[in-house]
C-alpha cells in the first residue's frame, strides 16, 4: 500500500462515519475497507490499483456501467448552464420537464405525474404522506395503515425504516413504528408447507394479507407496498400468481398498491418496469437508482391518474401541497437522468439484462447448483442469488456466527469479483450493471464457483 493509501485509511478510520457498517470494527481497522478510485464499464479500481468486476453495480444502481462520457458531459453542461434552481411553486428546468415526460412514456399504464426526490428512502417517505393526504381528502381519516412485507426493503428513515422488514434495520432504533404493519414474504424456498405449489403458496400469502386487513379493519388499511422482486431481503422473485392474488385482495378492500421499483425500475428484470413484468397495476411507483444509474442522486414517485385526481382536489380545497425538498428535481441530477435513459435505449440494455441474466443464472446453476451447501440459485433478469444451507434436505440454516454469506463474498472478492452478502440469511447476491457481457458473466460464474468450493472445503 502506498503512503497516500495508508494516510487515507487512517483518516477514514478516525473521521468517516460510514452507513451500514460495523462502526467499532471499522474504527479499529478490523473490517475490510477500500478506497475506490475509478470505474470503467463493469470494473472498479481502488487506490492501490486493484481492479474488480463489480457484479453488484455499486448498490444495484450503476446500471449503465461506470465511466459513461455521455452522462458526465450532460452533468458538466448543466452545471455550467444552471447548477441549481428550485422546483417550488411551478418552477422547472428543461431537463426536469423532459425527464418527467420520458418517465411517464416508459411507466406502467395509468400513470400521470412524477414527483422528484433524491433517494429511495425519501421517495417512499413521500409515498406515505401522499397516501395519508389522499385518504384525508377522500374523508377517510381512519384509513392510514400501510402494510409492508417481512424481508421488504424500502429505506432506512424513521417511517421507511419501519416499512423495511429486516431485523438489522429495526434493532435498537425503536422501529417499526405504527401505523406500519408487516405481512408474509413471498419466499417460496422458505414456505411453511413444502408440499405447496407456487400457486398454492401465493394463495397462502394473499390469504394472510386478507386476514391481516380484516383483523385490522379494512377501513383502517390504506396501502400495501412491495418490491416486484424482493431485493435486499434476499433477491427473491415472487412465486407464480403472487401479484395477481395480492392485487385482488387490495382491490377488494380499496387498498392502494405502491410498487417499490427502486431496484427493478428501468430495466433490471429485462423489462422497463417490474410492474409490467409481473402484470402489477400500481397506484404509486417508487423509482431511484437506475433512474440516473447513480451518476447523481435522484429518486421519484410516479403518481397514477387515480391518486393524482384526488391530490388536485385536495389542493383546490386546502391550498398548495405542503411537501417538497430544496433539491427536488435538482437540475444536475435530472440532466444526468435524461442522458442515462437515452443511453439505456441506445445500448439496448433492457433487452441485454434479460438475455445475459438468463445466461448468468443458468451458468451459476450449472456451476454450483448441485453443491451440497447450495439450497437454491434464483433470480430474474440481472438479479441473481445463491442461498446457502447447512443441509439441503431440511434446508437448515447455518449458525449465523459462521458468517457463511460474508465469507463467500470475501472469497469472491479475493478472486476479483464483487457480489453482496445479503443482510439476512446466508445469501450471495448479484446485480451487475445491465451492460454486462456474456464473457463478463462467465468471469463472475468461474470466480463464484471457486469461492464457494474454497469456503466449504475450509469448513470440512
Ligand atoms: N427501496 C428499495 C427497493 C431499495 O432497494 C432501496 C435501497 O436499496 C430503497 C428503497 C432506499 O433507497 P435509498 O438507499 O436511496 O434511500
Amino acid at each position: 500500500m502506498s503512503n497516500r493509501s495508508n494516510e487515507l485509511a487512517a483518516w477514514d478510520r478516525d473521521h468517516f462515519f460510514h452507513p451500514s457498517t460495523h462502526l467499532g470494527m471499522h474504527a479499529r481497522g478490523e473490517a475490510p475497507a477500500r478506497v475506490v478510485a475509478g470505474g470503467e464499464g463493469v470494473y472498479i479500481t481502488d487506490i492501490d490499483g486493484r481492479r474488480s468486476l463489480d457484479a453488484f453495480a455499486g448498490l444495484y444502481c450503476v446500471n449503465v456501467g461506470y465511466g459513461r462520457q455521455k452522462i458526465a458531459d450532460a452533468i458538466a453542461a448543466q452545471a455550467k448552464r444552471l447548477a441549481y434552481y428550485h422546483a417550488y411553486v411551478g418552477h422547472g428546468t428543461e431537463a426536469g420537464i423532459t425527464l418527467a415526460k420520458m418517465i411517464i412514456d416508459r411507466a406502467p399504464p395509468g400513470m400521470s405525474r412524477v414527483y422528484f426526490g433524491l433517494s429511495g428512502s425519501d421517495a417512499n417517505e413521500t409515498n406515505i404522506k401522499l397516501i395519508w393526504y389522499y385518504n384525508n381528502v377522500l374523508g377517510r381519516p381512519e384509513k392510514k395503515k400501510i402494510v409492508s412485507r417481512w424481508r421488504g426493503y424500502h429505506g432506512s428513515g424513521v417511517m421507511t425504516g419501519s416499512l423495511t422488514g429486516l431485523e438489522l434495520f429495526h434493532k435498537a432504533f425503536d422501529l417499526p413504528r405504527p401505523p406500519i404493519l408487516h405481512t408474509h414474504a413471498p419466499y417460496y424456498f422458505r414456505r411453511p408447507d413444502r408440499a405447496a405449489s407456487e400457486e398454492q403458496f401465493s394463495q397462502y400469502c394473499a390469504d394472510e394479507l386478507e386476514r391481516l386487513i380484516l383483523a385490522e379493519g379494512p377501513d383502517t388499511v390504506a396501502a400495501f407496498i412491495g418490491e416486484p422482486v424482493l431485493g435486499t431481503g434476499g433477491i427473491v422473485p415472487p412465486p407464480a400468481g403472487y401479484w395477481r392474488k395480492i392485487q385482488a385482495v387490495l382491490d377488494k378492500y380499496d387498498v392502494l398498491l405502491v410498487a417499490d421499483e427502486v431496484v427493478t425500475g428501468f430495466g433490471r428484470l429485462g423489462s422497463m418496469f417490474g410492474s409490467g413484468h409481473y402484470g402489477i397495476r400500481p397506484d404509486l411507483v417508487t423509482i431511484a437508482k437506475g433512474l440516473t444509474s447513480a451518476y447523481a442522486p435522484l429518486s421519484g414517485v410516479i403518481v397514477s391518474d387515480k391518486v393524482w385526481r384526488v391530490l388536485v382536489e385536495g389542493t383546490d380545497r386546502l391550498g398548495a401541497l405542503g411537501h417538497g425538498w430544496t433539491y427536488s428535481a435538482h437540475p444536475i441530477c435530472v440532466a444526468a437522468a435524461v442522458a442515462n435513459l437515452e443511453l439505456i435505449d441506445e445500448l439496448g440494455l433492457v433487452e441485454n439484462a434479460g438475455r445475459i441474466g438468463a445466461h448468468l443464472r443458468a451458468e451459476l446453476t450449472k456451476a454450483v447448483g448441485g453443491h451440497r451447501n447450495v439450497g437454491e440459485v434464483r433470480g430474474e433478469g440481472l438479479l441473481a442469488a445463491i442461498e446457502f444451507v447447512a443441509d439441503r434436505d431440511d434446508r437448515a440454516f447455518f449458525d449465523p456466527a459462521k458468517k457463511i454469506g460474508p465469507r463467500v463474498a470475501t472469497a469472491l472478492a479475493e478472486r476479483g469479483v464483487i457480489g453482496r452478502a445479503m443482510p439476512q440469511g446466508d445469501i450471495l447476491g448479484f446485480a451487475p450493471p445491465l451492460c454486462l457481457s456474456r464473457e463478463e458473466a462467465d468471469i463472475v460464474v468461474r470466480a463464484t464457483a471457486a469461492a464457494v468450493h474454497s469456503v466449504f472445503a475450509d469448513l470440512d
